[in-house]
């Protein structure tokens, strides 16, 4: 593929340079705006505090930021286009739906495969809604511990849109469970598995089911950085270290999962309701999209993890999974 959509535009896969390949501007659950007790959402206020943080992501090499927000959680490539011009940060969108659980999954359970993927396949090459703005890749999500049959459906019209528009896949696990079965379904369509970033792997420290993964022939996310709500960073590093060492950095894709703006409130897992996002930065202070940076880069470089190995994860990697003519 030698062509990107970004929401501002196209480039190159070798234009893309430093990625961040999981990153938010916005999110929003479903419902959240029926929340008329959440605080207020000032679109104006939120543009200005994504576009400083594009700028400090700037200062750190930065140069693409893929948001990959599902169709069904507040996704707004006109908030994402301004968030672009306004910074000079290159960012990409996908189209594609969350998982059944957490979703917003009535039309798309009663629509047929085939009309999925035309519907995808349409964001990539004539635009999302009316806004122009294209499609660079697909989000493809599962549920924790079993695929179900809604989210088998969706993954089967992503696959068959993506080997159809030549673009990747990118996907949601719950809980780091599921990447495998992600591997199989997409390639039973056609898709080669490093098409595929198996994403949230980080979710787990199981060293066995990394490398289920990697030797799936898919790339591996390592983009939970900073949540140590779900597992501390210490583990995630020891993880990226041993897969590494054992040749496999040519798998591996760094992020954070971070969201710079909540519509409504966040809701970080059952019954988990956050009052004030404000709170967020108290809670879980590295959740920043900065974070590989500061903290994580300088801790991978002491545990013995080369230049050269940290580059092919944060600008390679990238590169050769959008390009997608060559395995990792
Ligand atoms: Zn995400």
């Amino acid at each position: 593929m030698d062509t990107i959509n970004t929401v501002t535009g196209t480039c190159t896969p070798g234009e893309l340079g430093r990625t961040l390949v999981h990153e938010h501007l916005l999110i929003g659950f479903p419902g959240w705006h029926m929340d008329a007790i959440a605080p207020r959402f000032r679109r104006n206020d939120a543009k200005a505090r994504a576009v400083e943080m594009l700028r400090r992501l700037q200062d750190h090499g930065v140069k693409t930021f893929l948001d990959p927000c599902p169709m069904d959680l507040g996704r707004d490539v006109e908030f994402m286009a301004e968030c672009a011009q306004e910074s000079g940060m290159r960012v990409i969108c996908t189209t594609g739906a969350y998982f059944e659980a957490q979703g917003l999954t009535y039309t798309f359970k009663n629509l047929p495969v085939e009309d999925i993927a035309s519907i995808y396949e349409k964001e990539i090459t004539e635009g999302i809604g009316e806004t122009g703005i294209r499609a660079g890749l697909i989000k493809i999500a599962t549920g924790e511990g079993k695929v179900s049959d809604y989210e088998r459906k969706m993954l089967q019209a992503a696959a068959r849109a993506a080997k159809r528009c030549d673009v990747p896949l990118i996907s949601h696990t719950q809980e780091g469970t599921c990447g495998p079965d992600q591997i199989e379904i997409v390639t039973a369509e056609g898709v080669p598995p490093h098409r595929l970033l198996v994403g949230h792997s980080d979710g787990i420290d199981d060293p066995a089911y990394h490398r289920r993964i990697v030797g799936g022939g898919a790339y591996i996310g390592f983009d939970r950085l900073g949540i140590e709500m779900i597992l501390p960073d210490d583990i995630r590093l020891k993880n990226i270290t041993s897969l590494v060492n054992d040749g496999h950095g040519r798998h591996i894709c760094l992020s954070h999962d971070s969201v710079c703006n909540w519509l409504g409130r966040p809701i970080l897992g059952e019954g988990l309701v956050i009052d004030d996002p404000s709170m967020i930065p108290q809670m879980a202070p590295d959740w920043t999209p900065s974070h590989l940076f500061e903290r994580v880069i300088p801790k991978l470089r002491e545990a013995g993890v080369s230049e050269e190995a940290i580059t092919t994860m944060t600008d390679e990697n990238p590169a050769r999974w959008f390009a997608g003519d060559e395995a990792p």
